[in-house]
């Protein structure tokens, strides 16, 4: 499989900034490249997303969506919505959500199911805590959170589900596991959705690690046996060190 990039813009960029970077991303990108670069940007950038990667391969994506496709949310954006304005995936589950939203497993499992339903892929981000880290439970972690956020789903709905591995203690801490840890989780991963759907599953299902990428150790993280790609955080934020971890992996 040829590699992911995911760029998590979080809550930066309004939409002019936004725009501005997608002219210098857009004046380096080779459309003819293997490799698959996906942009999740926030809600207001992506109507200027949508017209500026008309015609590049770079996919738009969301960073969130209401697990409710109408009625009385005030405030939250639906997966309808976001099918609507030209979105293919959307990242589901990222730490910060998980903990400042409070958002629980029943929450993320509705929100997959809302987002497979309006024909959107999920990047469904899992990872664990650094005291869970510590009392070496990571792959129980692991477990719980893909067995919450999956149950209920078909086979083959696996094939629009890309999981990123981010330790939550990595992210934007400048803080990164070693290769072997981050191997161990992704063979952890593949061990449980096997499990739970097929041998095939396991082998297929599209993994990625994010926390704490940049230039100097993006190869290093793309490399790990086992893993299709990266999600960046912080240093997707400038265009030209974006492509610089485009170029290096
Ligand atoms: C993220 O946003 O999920 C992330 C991994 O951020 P950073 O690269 O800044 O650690």
């Amino acid at each position: 499989m040829n590699k992911i990039i995911i760029a998590n813009f979080k809550m930066n960029k309004t939409s002019t900034e936004t725009k501005d970077y997608l002219v210098r991303l857009l004046s380096r990108f080779d459309n003819a490249g293997d490799d698959r670069l996906m942009l999740c940007l926030p809600y207001t950038s992506l109507a200027i997303g949508k017209f500026m990667l008309e015609g590049s391969k770079i996919e738009l994506c969301a960073q969130n969506m209401s697990e409710e496709d109408e009625g009385r949310c005030t405030g939250e954006i639906s997966g309808r919505m976001l099918k609507d304005a030209g979105v293919e995936y959307v990242i589901i589950g990222h730490s910060e959500r998980r903990k400042k939203f409070k958002e629980d497993s029943r929450i993320i499992n509705k929100k997959i199911k809302s987002a497979l339903k309006n024909g959107l892929g999920v990047i469904l981000c899992v990872g664990e805590s650094l005291a869970d880290r510590n009392t070496l439970k990571t792959l129980d972690v692991l477990k719980e959170q893909i067995e919450d956020a999956l149950k209920g789903l078909y086979e083959n709905e696996l094939e629009k589900i890309i999981i990123a591995y981010e330790p939550v203690w990595a992210i934007s801490s400048g803080k990164t596991p070693t290769s072997k840890e981050v191997e161990k989780a992704f063979k952890g991963i593949r061990k449980i959705i096997a499990a739970d759907f097929s041998a095939k599953a396991g082998e297929e299902i599209a993994i990625v690690y994010g926390g704490s990428i940049d230039v100097k150790n993006a190869r290093q993280f793309a490399d790990v046996k086992g893993g299709n790609g990266l999600l960046v955080g912080g240093a997707s934020l400038d265009a030209a060190t974006l492509m610089q971890i485009v170029a290096v992996v």
